[in-house]
Protein backbone atom coordinates (compact mmCIF):
# COMPACT_ATOMS: atom_id res chain seq x y z
CA UNK A 1 0.00 0.00 0.00
CA UNK A 2 1.05 3.82 -0.31
CA UNK A 3 1.44 3.87 3.05
CA UNK A 4 4.70 2.30 2.91
CA UNK A 5 6.28 4.67 0.92
CA UNK A 6 8.02 7.68 3.83
CA UNK A 7 7.75 11.27 3.22
CA UNK A 8 6.12 11.31 -0.63
CA UNK A 9 2.42 12.86 0.39
CA UNK A 10 2.66 15.22 -2.55
CA UNK A 11 3.94 12.77 -4.87
CA UNK A 12 1.03 10.17 -3.93
CA UNK A 13 -1.94 12.51 -3.57
CA UNK A 14 -0.87 13.41 -7.11
CA UNK A 15 -1.20 9.78 -8.50
CA UNK A 16 -4.63 9.43 -6.10
CA UNK A 17 -6.07 11.75 -7.68
CA UNK A 18 -5.48 11.08 -11.24
CA UNK A 19 -6.81 7.48 -10.21
CA UNK A 20 -9.77 8.42 -8.30
CA UNK A 21 -10.90 10.96 -11.35
CA UNK A 22 -10.69 8.54 -13.96
CA UNK A 23 -7.38 10.73 -15.16
CA UNK A 24 -4.85 8.07 -14.66
CA UNK A 25 -2.16 9.45 -17.38
CA UNK A 26 -0.41 6.50 -19.59
CA UNK A 27 2.78 7.34 -19.34
CA UNK A 28 4.28 8.47 -15.99
CA UNK A 29 8.11 9.71 -15.41
CA UNK A 30 9.15 9.32 -11.68
CA UNK A 31 11.71 11.44 -11.12
CA UNK A 32 13.50 13.00 -8.46
CA UNK A 33 16.62 11.28 -5.63
CA UNK A 34 18.06 8.09 -5.08
CA UNK A 35 16.83 5.81 -2.24
CA UNK A 36 13.29 7.43 -1.73
CA UNK A 37 10.90 5.12 -3.50
CA UNK A 38 10.23 6.02 -6.72
CA UNK A 39 10.30 2.21 -8.06
CA UNK A 40 8.49 1.11 -4.55
CA UNK A 41 5.41 3.69 -5.74
CA UNK A 42 5.54 2.49 -8.89
CA UNK A 43 4.50 -1.24 -8.04
CA UNK A 44 1.77 0.63 -5.33
CA UNK A 45 0.28 2.47 -8.45
CA UNK A 46 0.48 -0.94 -10.44
CA UNK A 47 -1.30 -2.57 -7.28
CA UNK A 48 -3.34 0.41 -6.71
CA UNK A 49 -4.84 0.40 -10.48
CA UNK A 50 -5.41 -3.26 -10.90
CA UNK A 51 -6.61 -4.20 -7.26
CA UNK A 52 -10.14 -5.49 -7.51
CA UNK A 53 -11.01 -4.37 -4.05
CA UNK A 54 -9.51 -0.98 -4.30
CA UNK A 55 -9.81 1.34 -1.45
CA UNK A 56 -8.86 5.02 -1.05
CA UNK A 57 -7.26 4.78 -4.40
CA UNK A 58 -5.06 2.03 -3.08
CA UNK A 59 -3.98 -1.42 -3.43
CA UNK A 60 -5.34 -4.07 -0.63
CA UNK A 61 -1.99 -6.00 -0.36
CA UNK A 62 -4.08 -9.13 -0.12
CA UNK A 63 -6.11 -10.06 -3.36
CA UNK A 64 -3.95 -12.47 -5.63
CA UNK A 65 -3.81 -9.56 -8.20
CA UNK A 66 -1.34 -7.21 -5.45
CA UNK A 67 0.45 -10.35 -4.36
CA UNK A 68 1.36 -11.46 -7.61
CA UNK A 69 3.04 -8.07 -7.98
CA UNK A 70 4.74 -8.18 -4.78
CA UNK A 71 5.94 -11.52 -6.40
CA UNK A 72 7.19 -9.90 -9.61
CA UNK A 73 5.04 -12.82 -11.11
CA UNK A 74 1.62 -11.00 -12.22
CA UNK A 75 0.99 -11.95 -15.99
CA UNK A 76 0.34 -7.79 -16.79
CA UNK A 77 3.16 -6.36 -15.23
CA UNK A 78 6.64 -5.56 -17.20
CA UNK A 79 9.50 -4.76 -14.96
CA UNK A 80 12.50 -3.57 -17.17
CA UNK A 81 16.05 -2.67 -15.82
CA UNK A 82 19.43 -2.20 -16.75
CA UNK A 83 21.65 -5.50 -16.97
CA UNK A 84 24.91 -6.07 -18.77
CA UNK A 85 24.28 -7.12 -22.25
CA UNK A 86 22.93 -10.41 -21.94
CA UNK A 87 22.14 -13.44 -24.24
CA UNK A 88 18.68 -13.37 -24.53
CA UNK A 89 15.70 -15.26 -26.81
CA UNK A 90 13.48 -13.19 -28.90
CA UNK A 91 10.91 -14.03 -26.53
CA UNK A 92 13.32 -12.92 -23.89
CA UNK A 93 14.36 -16.21 -22.19
CA UNK A 94 18.21 -16.00 -20.47
CA UNK A 95 20.67 -18.32 -23.16
CA UNK A 96 23.11 -18.88 -19.87
CA UNK A 97 22.27 -19.91 -16.78
CA UNK A 98 24.87 -17.61 -15.21
CA UNK A 99 23.35 -14.55 -16.79
CA UNK A 100 20.04 -15.91 -16.24
CA UNK A 101 21.53 -16.34 -12.26
CA UNK A 102 22.63 -12.68 -11.75
CA UNK A 103 18.71 -11.32 -12.81
CA UNK A 104 17.69 -13.99 -10.37
CA UNK A 105 19.75 -12.37 -7.53
CA UNK A 106 19.32 -8.79 -8.48
CA UNK A 107 15.14 -9.36 -8.37
CA UNK A 108 15.93 -11.61 -5.04
CA UNK A 109 17.62 -8.78 -3.73
CA UNK A 110 15.02 -6.34 -4.83
CA UNK A 111 12.43 -7.67 -3.06
CA UNK A 112 14.00 -8.76 -0.01
CA UNK A 113 16.15 -5.26 0.82
CA UNK A 114 15.09 -2.55 -1.92
CA UNK A 115 17.08 -0.48 -0.77
CA UNK A 116 20.35 -2.14 -1.46
CA UNK A 117 20.65 -2.75 -5.20
CA UNK A 118 22.30 -5.57 -6.28
CA UNK A 119 25.12 -5.06 -8.17
CA UNK A 120 26.25 -6.69 -11.66
CA UNK A 121 29.30 -7.05 -12.62
CA UNK A 122 29.49 -5.06 -16.03
CA UNK A 123 28.34 -2.40 -17.05
CA UNK A 124 25.21 -1.97 -17.81
CA UNK A 125 22.12 -0.32 -19.80
CA UNK A 126 18.97 -0.94 -21.11
CA UNK A 127 19.13 -2.55 -24.94
CA UNK A 128 16.69 -1.99 -27.99
CA UNK A 129 16.55 -5.65 -27.89
CA UNK A 130 14.67 -5.09 -24.48
CA UNK A 131 12.27 -2.47 -25.36
CA UNK A 132 11.59 -4.56 -29.21
CA UNK A 133 10.33 -6.71 -26.47
CA UNK A 134 8.13 -4.74 -24.59
CA UNK A 135 6.69 -2.88 -27.43
CA UNK A 136 5.30 -6.82 -29.15
CA UNK A 137 4.38 -7.81 -25.34
CA UNK A 138 2.00 -4.89 -24.96
CA UNK A 139 0.12 -5.65 -27.99
CA UNK A 140 -1.45 -8.27 -25.69
CA UNK A 141 -4.45 -7.06 -23.46
CA UNK A 142 -3.82 -7.99 -20.00
CA UNK A 143 -4.67 -11.56 -19.15
CA UNK A 144 -6.31 -10.88 -15.30
CA UNK A 145 -5.97 -7.17 -14.54
CA UNK A 146 -7.33 -4.07 -15.54
CA UNK A 147 -4.14 -2.74 -17.31
CA UNK A 148 -1.26 -3.87 -18.89
CA UNK A 149 1.49 -1.87 -16.91
CA UNK A 150 5.48 -1.58 -17.77
CA UNK A 151 7.49 -0.22 -15.39
CA UNK A 152 11.13 0.75 -16.57
CA UNK A 153 13.72 1.39 -13.34
CA UNK A 154 16.38 3.81 -14.47
CA UNK A 155 15.43 4.99 -17.88
CA UNK A 156 18.01 7.00 -18.52
CA UNK A 157 20.34 3.92 -19.08
CA UNK A 158 18.25 3.27 -22.15
CA UNK A 159 20.99 2.99 -24.58
CA UNK A 160 20.00 5.98 -27.07
CA UNK A 161 18.71 3.27 -29.87
CA UNK A 162 16.32 1.81 -27.37
CA UNK A 163 15.26 5.58 -26.22
CA UNK A 164 14.60 6.38 -29.93
CA UNK A 165 12.32 3.19 -30.69
CA UNK A 166 10.07 3.69 -27.09
CA UNK A 167 9.12 6.75 -28.16
CA UNK A 168 6.76 5.18 -30.74
CA UNK A 169 5.09 2.93 -27.78
CA UNK A 170 5.21 6.21 -25.67
CA UNK A 171 3.42 8.04 -28.30
CA UNK A 172 0.41 5.45 -28.76
CA UNK A 173 0.18 3.00 -26.27
CA UNK A 174 -2.77 0.69 -25.94
CA UNK A 175 -5.56 1.82 -23.87
CA UNK A 176 -4.96 -0.21 -21.74
CA UNK A 177 -1.48 0.14 -21.40
CA UNK A 178 0.27 1.87 -18.13
CA UNK A 179 3.88 2.97 -18.87
CA UNK A 180 6.11 4.38 -15.50
CA UNK A 181 9.51 5.06 -15.88
CA UNK A 182 12.06 6.10 -12.89
CA UNK A 183 14.87 8.03 -13.07
CA UNK A 184 17.35 9.54 -10.80
CA UNK A 185 18.96 11.49 -13.89
CA UNK A 186 16.18 13.37 -15.47
CA UNK A 187 18.70 15.56 -17.75
CA UNK A 188 20.10 12.22 -19.54
CA UNK A 189 16.13 11.59 -20.50
CA UNK A 190 15.34 12.30 -24.01
CA UNK A 191 13.41 15.34 -24.12
CA UNK A 192 10.63 13.91 -26.61
CA UNK A 193 10.36 11.34 -24.10
CA UNK A 194 9.98 13.55 -20.89
CA UNK A 195 7.52 15.63 -22.73
CA UNK A 196 5.17 12.10 -23.50
CA UNK A 197 4.86 11.35 -19.39
CA UNK A 198 3.04 12.95 -16.62
CA UNK A 199 6.11 13.89 -14.60
CA UNK A 200 5.63 12.79 -10.83
CA UNK A 201 8.09 14.26 -8.76
CA UNK A 202 9.53 12.61 -5.84
CA UNK A 203 11.84 14.91 -3.02
CA UNK A 204 14.42 13.78 -0.41
CA UNK A 205 13.39 12.94 2.65
CA UNK A 206 13.42 14.82 6.20
CA UNK A 207 16.15 13.82 8.14
CA UNK A 208 13.20 13.23 10.99
CA UNK A 209 11.56 10.78 9.40
CA UNK A 210 14.31 8.66 8.26
CA UNK A 211 15.77 8.96 12.19
CA UNK A 212 12.14 7.84 12.99
CA UNK A 213 12.11 5.22 10.54
CA UNK A 214 15.40 3.88 11.33
CA UNK A 215 14.34 3.44 15.20
CA UNK A 216 10.61 2.21 14.42
CA UNK A 217 11.66 -0.16 11.44
CA UNK A 218 15.51 -1.06 12.06
CA UNK A 219 15.88 -1.14 15.79
CA UNK A 220 19.06 1.17 15.20
CA UNK A 221 19.48 3.28 18.70
CA UNK A 222 18.64 6.91 18.72
CA UNK A 223 22.00 8.47 18.39
CA UNK A 224 23.19 6.36 15.78
CA UNK A 225 19.97 6.80 14.12
CA UNK A 226 20.23 10.66 14.14
CA UNK A 227 23.81 10.62 13.24
CA UNK A 228 22.94 8.26 10.18
CA UNK A 229 19.97 10.28 9.14
CA UNK A 230 22.08 13.86 8.98
CA UNK A 231 24.56 12.07 6.59
CA UNK A 232 22.33 9.96 4.28
CA UNK A 233 21.21 13.70 2.79
CA UNK A 234 17.44 12.30 2.04
CA UNK A 235 18.41 8.92 1.19
CA UNK A 236 16.79 6.55 2.69
CA UNK A 237 18.00 3.68 1.42
CA UNK A 238 21.88 4.98 1.98
CA UNK A 239 20.28 5.48 5.69
CA UNK A 240 18.81 1.75 5.76
CA UNK A 241 22.08 0.30 4.47
CA UNK A 242 24.36 2.57 6.57
CA UNK A 243 22.74 1.66 9.57
CA UNK A 244 23.41 -2.04 8.69
CA UNK A 245 26.93 -1.62 7.92
CA UNK A 246 30.12 -0.93 9.49
CA UNK A 247 29.37 2.89 10.11
CA UNK A 248 29.64 2.15 14.22
CA UNK A 249 33.20 1.16 12.70
CA UNK A 250 33.73 3.85 10.43
CA UNK A 251 32.41 7.21 12.89
CA UNK A 252 34.72 5.43 15.46
CA UNK A 253 37.55 5.75 12.82
CA UNK A 254 36.62 9.28 12.73
CA UNK A 255 36.66 10.14 16.12
CA UNK A 256 40.26 8.66 16.46
CA UNK A 257 41.51 10.79 13.76
CA UNK A 258 39.66 13.41 16.11
CA UNK A 259 41.83 12.00 19.12
CA UNK A 260 44.95 12.53 17.02
CA UNK A 261 44.27 16.33 16.34
CA UNK A 262 43.19 16.99 19.90
CA UNK A 263 46.75 15.16 20.96
CA UNK A 264 48.99 16.59 18.06
CA UNK A 265 49.79 13.16 18.10
CA UNK A 266 51.64 13.10 14.70
CA UNK A 267 52.54 9.62 14.50
CA UNK A 268 48.75 8.64 14.87
CA UNK A 269 47.79 11.07 12.11
CA UNK A 270 51.06 9.96 9.33
CA UNK A 271 49.50 5.88 10.62
CA UNK A 272 45.66 7.21 9.86
CA UNK A 273 46.52 8.57 6.12
CA UNK A 274 49.26 5.78 5.62
CA UNK A 275 46.46 3.58 6.11
CA UNK A 276 44.23 5.18 3.78
CA UNK A 277 47.04 5.83 1.18
CA UNK A 278 47.51 0.93 0.84
CA UNK A 279 44.39 0.77 0.86
CA UNK A 280 42.80 3.41 -1.21
CA UNK A 281 39.56 2.63 -0.06
CA UNK A 282 37.87 5.70 -1.34
CA UNK A 283 34.24 4.68 -0.22
CA UNK A 284 35.82 4.34 3.56
CA UNK A 285 37.70 8.21 3.16
CA UNK A 286 34.23 9.60 2.09
CA UNK A 287 32.67 8.58 5.15
CA UNK A 288 35.26 9.82 6.99
CA UNK A 289 34.83 12.62 5.62
CA UNK A 290 31.32 13.05 5.72
CA UNK A 291 32.04 11.95 9.75
CA UNK A 292 34.26 14.47 10.11
CA UNK A 293 31.91 17.51 8.65
CA UNK A 294 29.71 16.28 10.95
CA UNK A 295 31.92 16.72 13.55
CA UNK A 296 33.34 20.16 13.09
CA UNK A 297 29.35 21.12 12.15
CA UNK A 298 28.59 20.66 15.88
CA UNK A 299 31.23 22.47 16.76
CA UNK A 300 29.52 25.36 15.27
CA UNK A 301 26.18 23.94 17.59
CA UNK A 302 27.92 23.45 20.63
CA UNK A 303 27.74 27.29 21.79
CA UNK A 304 24.99 28.84 19.52
CA UNK A 305 22.63 25.68 19.05
CA UNK A 306 22.98 22.53 20.96
CA UNK A 307 19.66 20.87 20.37
CA UNK A 308 21.72 20.32 16.55
CA UNK A 309 24.62 18.40 17.90
CA UNK A 310 24.15 15.49 15.79
CA UNK A 311 27.16 13.38 18.32
CA UNK A 312 24.87 14.40 21.10
CA UNK A 313 26.74 11.00 22.16
CA UNK A 314 29.78 13.15 22.85
CA UNK A 315 29.01 16.23 23.90
CA UNK A 316 31.95 16.00 26.03
CA UNK A 317 34.68 15.09 23.55
CA UNK A 318 33.28 18.05 21.94
CA UNK A 319 33.57 20.29 24.65
CA UNK A 320 37.18 19.13 25.59
CA UNK A 321 37.81 19.93 21.76
CA UNK A 322 36.55 23.54 22.35
CA UNK A 323 38.63 23.96 25.05
CA UNK A 324 41.61 22.81 23.71
CA UNK A 325 41.34 24.93 20.68
CA UNK A 326 38.73 27.51 20.73
CA UNK A 327 37.68 28.16 17.23
CA UNK A 328 36.11 31.10 15.55
CA UNK A 329 32.69 30.04 13.37
CA UNK A 330 34.23 31.31 10.44
CA UNK A 331 37.52 29.37 11.19
CA UNK A 332 34.92 26.00 11.73
CA UNK A 333 33.76 26.68 8.34
CA UNK A 334 37.08 26.86 6.44
CA UNK A 335 37.60 23.66 7.99
CA UNK A 336 34.35 22.21 6.58
CA UNK A 337 35.02 24.02 3.59
CA UNK A 338 38.44 21.98 2.86
CA UNK A 339 36.70 18.92 3.48
CA UNK A 340 33.73 19.18 1.12
CA UNK A 341 36.17 20.15 -1.58
CA UNK A 342 38.15 17.21 -0.81
CA UNK A 343 34.96 15.26 -0.75
CA UNK A 344 34.36 16.72 -4.37
CA UNK A 345 38.05 16.10 -5.77
CA UNK A 346 37.92 12.38 -4.63
CA UNK A 347 34.51 12.14 -7.40
CA UNK A 348 37.27 13.66 -9.94
CA UNK A 349 40.16 10.52 -10.13
CA UNK A 350 42.22 12.96 -8.96
CA UNK A 351 45.38 12.05 -7.32
CA UNK A 352 44.06 9.77 -4.54
CA UNK A 353 47.71 9.63 -2.07
CA UNK A 354 48.15 13.55 -2.28
CA UNK A 355 44.23 14.40 -1.16
CA UNK A 356 44.73 12.21 1.81
CA UNK A 357 47.57 13.33 2.63
CA UNK A 358 46.67 16.76 2.11
CA UNK A 359 43.21 16.50 3.93
CA UNK A 360 44.30 15.33 6.71
CA UNK A 361 47.20 17.12 7.46
CA UNK A 362 45.45 20.92 6.57
CA UNK A 363 42.41 19.50 9.20
CA UNK A 364 45.61 19.39 11.58
CA UNK A 365 46.97 22.56 10.48
CA UNK A 366 43.91 25.00 10.57
CA UNK A 367 43.08 23.52 13.78
CA UNK A 368 46.43 24.81 15.23
CA UNK A 369 46.41 27.80 12.54
CA UNK A 370 50.04 26.57 12.04
ZN1 LIG B 1 -5.48 -6.02 -3.95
Amino acid sequence: MFSNIKDQKKAINSLKQLISAGKEAQSYLFYGPRGVGKLTTAFEFAKAVNCPNQNDYDGCDKCSSCIKIDHLTHPDIDFVFPTPKFDVTYEGEYKKENEQAQVQNFIKQLKSTPFNRYKFSKATSIQIDTIRRLERKILFKPAEGKNHIIIIAEADEMTRQAANAFLKTLEEPPYYAIIILTTTKFSSLLPTIISRCQKVRFNSIAPEVIEKHLIEGYNVDEAQAKIISRISNGDMAKAILMSKEQQIETREMALDFVDFIMNKDFEGIHNFSDNFVQNRNEELLRDIFDFLILWFGDLLYLSSNPSRIVNIDQKEKLQNFNQIRQLSNKEIQEIILLIEQSKNLLAGHINFELIVIDTFYHIYNRVYSV
